[in-house]
C-alpha cells in the first residue's frame, strides 16, 4: 500500500524502502505499514499519556477537558511530542535484536537496558531499575522470578519481539518474549501479558480482525489468569500493575473504532497513563495501520524518535522470516 495522498510534508515518512545491498527500492507493502504504524502509535501513545501521567481522570476533566494532544508538561515537565521510558527502552531492545542478528537474546537485551539506564533516562520504573543493577552485580541476565514484579515494564517494551519472531513458531516466540521479559520481571502473570500482546500485534499485522484477536487473545489470556478478565467494570486510574494496565487497554482498544478514538480513551482514563497509551497505541497502530495516525500527532512527535520508529520497524521486519 502506497502512503502517498495519506501523509503529506513536512512528514518525512518514505513511500519507498531501500532494500538491502542495493538501490533498488520496494513500496511499504502492508505488513511494513502496520509493524510502522505499531511502532508510531507506541511512541505517540507514550507522548499523549505523560502529560497525564499519575492524574485521575477527574483531575484531568478539571484541567484538559478531554486531554488530545501531545502537549508535553505531565509530572516529568516533557517537551511537546517528548516520549518517555515506554518507548526508549522498546528503541534500545530494537537495536539490540537487530545487532544480534535478529535474535532476541538475554544478555544482549540486558546490555542494551544497562546502557540505556546509564544514558539517565527521563523516567524508569522501579523494578527495572532495582532488576538492572541486580544484573550490573552478578552479569546474570535473568532476574530471580518474584511474585511481586508483575509491573507492566516488560510488556511495555515488547513491540520489537512482535517484528522480529514473525514467521516463527509460538514455542519460538514465546522463548523469545521471555528471554527480553526476565530480564527485568520475571512473573508469569507478565509473561502472559506479555505473550498476548506480541501475538495481538502479529494478527493485525497479518490482517486478522477485531473479533478475532478479541477472542483468541484477549478471552483466552483471561480464560488462562482469571484476573485479567476485563468486561467487568471500567478500569479507570489503571495503575502499573500489568493486569490493570491490560484492562485498560483492552475496554479502550475493543470499544473504540479508531487509532485516535482509542488512545484519547485509553489516557483519559489517567493512572500510569504513558503506559497504557504506549501499549494502546501499539495495538492500534498495528490494526489501522498508518493511515488511522493522526497527522497532527505525527507532527508532534519528536522527530529524532518519529525516525527511528520508522528505521527500527523497516529494519525488524526485514531482518525477520517475513
Ligand atoms: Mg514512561
Ligand atoms: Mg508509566
Amino acid at each position: 500500500m502506497l502512503l502517498a495522498g495519506t501523509l503529506t510534508p513536512p512528514l518525512s515518512l518514505p513511500t519507498k524502502m531501500p532494500q538491502p545491498g542495493g538501490a533498488a527500492q520496494s513500496i511499504i507493502t502492508p505488513t511494513l505499514n502496520r509493524a510502522m504504524a505499531a511502532y508510531l502509535g507506541l511512541a505517540i501513545g507514550d507522548a499523549l499519556g505523560a502529560s497525564v501521567e499519575f492524574m485521575t481522570p477527574n483531575e484531568i476533566r478539571h484541567q484538559f477537558g478531554v486531554h488530545r494532544e501531545l502537549s508535553g508538561g505531565g509530572w516529568l515537565r516533557l517537551k511537546t511530542g517528548q516520549v518517555t521510558d515506554d518507548t526508549t527502552m522498546a528503541l534500545a531492545l530494537g537495536e539490540s535484536i537487530l545487532q544480534n542478528d535478529g535474535k532476541v537474546e538475554a544478555l544482549a537485551a540486558a546490555r542494551a537496558f544497562d546502557a540505556w539506564m546509564r544514558a539517565k533516562p527521563v523516567d524508569i520504573g522501579n523494578t527495572v531499575r532495582r532488576n538492572l543493577i541486580a544484573f550490573r552485580r552478578s552479569g546474570h541476565p535473568e532476574a530471580a522470578p518474584s511474585e511481586h514484579d508483575a509491573g507492566n515494564g516488560a510488556a511495555m517494551r515488547v513491540l520489537p519481539v512482535a517484528l522480529a519472531c514473525l514467521g516463527q513458531s509460538e514455542a519460538e516466540t514465546i522463548a523469545a518474549v521471555r528471554a527480553q521479559a526476565h530480564v527485568t520481571h520475571h512473573n508469569a502473570i507478565s509473561d502472559a501479558g506479555c505473550e498476548t500482546l506480541v501475538f495481538m500485534v502479529q494478527d493485525f499485522i497479518a490482517g486478522a480482525n477485531d473479533v478475532e484477536v478479541l477472542h483468541r487473545r484477549a478471552h483466552a489470556l483471561a480464560k488462562r489468569f482469571p484476573a485479567y478478565a476485563f468486561r467487568t467494570r471500567p478500569r479507570l486510574n489503571p495503575s502499573g500493575y500489568v493486569v490493570d494496565t491490560l484492562q485498560a487497554v483492552f475496554q479502550a482498544f475493543f470499544d473504540t473504532e479508531s487509532f485516535e478514538d482509542c488512545l484519547v480513551d485509553v489516557v483519559n482514563r489517567g493512572g500510569d497513563a504513558d503506559t497504557t497509551g504506549a501499549i494502546a497505541g501499539m495495538l492500534a497502530g498495528a490494526r489501522y495501520g498508518l493511515a488511522g495516525i493522526p497527522k497532527r500527532w505525527l507532527n508532534a512527535l519528536d522527530p529524532k524518535i518519529r525516525e527511528g520508529c520508522l528505521h527500527q520497524a523497516a529494519a525488524l521486519i526485514g531482518s525477520s522470516r517475513t
